[in-house]
C-alpha cells in the first residue's frame, strides 16, 4: 500500500507527487486516460509557482522549453497601448514568469514523477469511480477507461483527488452541485508559428469580450527566428448552445465561428486576422468555474486544484494555484502525525486563499484595466455594430 493516492495526472496530481516526494511521502498516480497525452495550449507559470517549481528542481529544465515573459502590455481595441508593466525577473523577482506550451510543462513533470519516483507509480487508464472511507485508510474503485471493467480497488491512508473541474470525487461529496457555472464568455484558443512580434517575450491583452478580446503572448522560440504564438480569443456568447459545453482539453475548434469578430484588427504591431488564419491548432472552451466549497477534506479524502476550486483563466492562475496547494499538502502532511490533521491544515490555509481568488478572477482578475480603456475608447470610437455583441448566436454558428 502506498502512502498517499492521487486520483488524476495532470498538473495537480503531478507537482503533488513529486512535492510529496520531496517531504519523504510516498505516492501512486492513478489516471484515467489510457495514455497521457499532450493536451491543449499555452499556459503561463507565474513567479509564485515557479518558486515551488524550482524549489523542485525543475527550473532550469522549463526554462529551456519556454520564453521568460518581460513585461505584461494592455491595448484597447484599436491597438493602442493602455498600460505595460515589467513581469518576473524584469519587474526585480527572484523567480522568472514563464510562457510555456501546456504539454512541455506536463512533459517536464511527467519525466521528473518516472524518474523519481519511478514508472510505476504513475498507472494510466484507472478511472476513478469512487471513494469510502474505512478505519484507517481509505478505498478507491476504479474502472478500466478501455474496457468499461471494474478494476481491483486500492487503499491507501490518504487519498487527494486532482481530477479536474469535473472531479468524480467532489460530486460525490457534493451530488447536488450541477455542472460548473458558465461566465457567458466562450473561448478560442490556438498556436500559430510566426515571426516575433513586439519584443519576443510580452504577453498581450486586446479589447474586452463584450466587443472581442484576445490575450497573446509566445511559448517557444525555433533556430530560425520565428516563435510559436499562443492566443485566446474570448467573445461574449450568452448561450454556447452547438458550441463545446463542457470543458475539454483538446476539443477541436474553427476559426469561422469567430475570425469575424476580429476582422479589423490589423495593429501596426500585429494582424491578428493573419495570427488567426495561420494556426496550427484551434481548441474551444467555454469559461468556467465553481463556487468555492465550504469544505474540501472528508475523513482522509481532500481535493486539489480544479477538483477543489476551477477558476475562469482571467488571471493565469489554475495551475499556478494547484502548484501552491501540492506545496502546502505534502508540508501540513510531513508536519502532522495524524495525517487527517494534515488534511485540515491544508484546508485551512489554501481553502480561503483560493476562494478569494476565484472571486477576484470572477470580477475580471486584470482585465479591470481594459475595462477602462474600453470606457474612454467609446466616446471616441463608437463600438462598430458588428462588434456590440457576437454576431452569430451559437445556433447559427
Ligand atoms: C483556456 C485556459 C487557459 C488557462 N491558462 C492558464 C494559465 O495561463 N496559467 C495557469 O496557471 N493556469 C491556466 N489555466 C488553468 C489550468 O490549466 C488548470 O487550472 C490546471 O490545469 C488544473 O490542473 P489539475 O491537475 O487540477 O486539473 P486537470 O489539468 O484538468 O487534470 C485532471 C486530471 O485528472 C484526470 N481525471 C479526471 N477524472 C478522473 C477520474 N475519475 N479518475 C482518474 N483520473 C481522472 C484527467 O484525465 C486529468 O489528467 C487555464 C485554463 C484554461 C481552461
Amino acid at each position: 500500500m502506498s502512502d498517499v493516492i492521487i486520483i488524476g495526472g495532470g498538473i495537480g496530481g503531478l507537482s503533488l507527487a513529486l512535492s510529496l516526494e520531496k517531504a519523504g511521502i510516498g505516492s501512486t498516480i492513478y489516471e484515467a486516460t489510457p495514455v497521457i497525452q499532450q493536451v491543449g495550449v499555452g499556459i503561463n507559470v507565474l513567479p509564485y509557482a515557479m518558486r515551488v517549481l524550482a524549489g523542485l528542481g525543475l527550473e532550469k529544465e522549463l526554462e529551456k522549453r519556454a520564453i521568460t515573459t518581460r513585461s505584461s502590455a494592455y491595448f484597447d481595441r484599436c491597438g493602442r497601448p493602455l498600460h505595460q508593466m515589467p513581469v518576473g525577473h524584469f519587474a526585480g523577482e527572484i523567480w522568472p514568469q514563464l510562457s510555456i506550451h501546456r504539454a512541455e510543462l506536463q512533459t517536464v513533470l511527467l519525466d521528473a514523477v518516472r524518474e523519481r519516483l519511478g514508472p510505476n507509480r504513475i498507472r494510466t487508464g484507472w478511472e476513478c469511480t469512487g471513494v469510502s472511507s474505512e478505519q484507517d485508510e481509505v478505498c478507491v474503485s476504479f474502472r478500466d477507461r478501455r474496457t468499461g471493467q471494474k478494476l481491483e480497488p486500492q487503499r491507501a491512508g490518504i487519498v487527494v483527488a486532482c481530477d479536474g473541474i469535473h472531479s468524480k470525487v467532489r460530486r460525490q461529496f457534493y451530488p447536488n452541485e450541477g455542472p460548473p457555472r458558465y461566465s457567458g464568455v466562450f473561448m478560442w484558443r490556438g498556436v500559430t508559428r510566426r515571426s516575433k512580434f513586439l519584443d519576443g517575450a510580452t504577453m498581450v491583452r486586446v479589447g474586452l469580450p463584450a466587443v472581442g478580446k484576445m490575450v497573446i503572448y509566445p511559448i517557444r522560440d525555433y533556430d530560425d527566428g520565428t516563435q510559436l504564438i499562443n492566443w485566446v480569443a474570448e467573445v461574449e456568447v450568452p448561450d454556447p448552445g452547438s458550441f463545446c459545453s463542457k470543458r475539454d482539453w483538446n476539443c477541436p475548434g474553427d476559426a469561422k465561428d469567430f475570425v469575424e469578430v476580429f476582422a479589423d484588427w490589423r495593429f501596426d504591431w500585429l494582424d491578428v486576422p493573419e495570427l488567426i488564419s495561420n494556426a496550427q491548432t484551434i481548441l474551444q472552451f467555454p469559461m468556467m468555474d465553481r463556487d468555492p466549497l465550504p469544505r474540501w477534506s472528508f475523513d482522509r479524502v481532500t481535493l486539489l486544484g480544479d477538483a477543489a476550486h476551477p477558476l475562469v483563466p482571467l488571471g493565469s492562475n489554475g495551475a499556478g494555484q494547484a502548484i501552491l496547494d501540492a506545496e502546502v499538502l505534502s508540508r501540513e502532511l510531513a508536519a502532522c502525525r495524524d495525517p487527517a490533521d494534515g488534511l485540515a491544515r491544508y484546508e485551512s490555509i489554501r481553502l480561503p486563499a483560493t476562494a478569494e481568488i476565484v472571486m477576484s478572477d470572477r470580477a475580471g482578475g486584470p482585465d479591470v484595466i481594459l475595462q477602462e480603456g474600453e470606457e474612454r475608447l467609446r466616446l471616441l470610437v463608437p463600438v462598430p455594430a458588428h462588434r456590440s455583441a457576437f454576431p452569430r448566436s451559437a445556433e447559427a454558428a
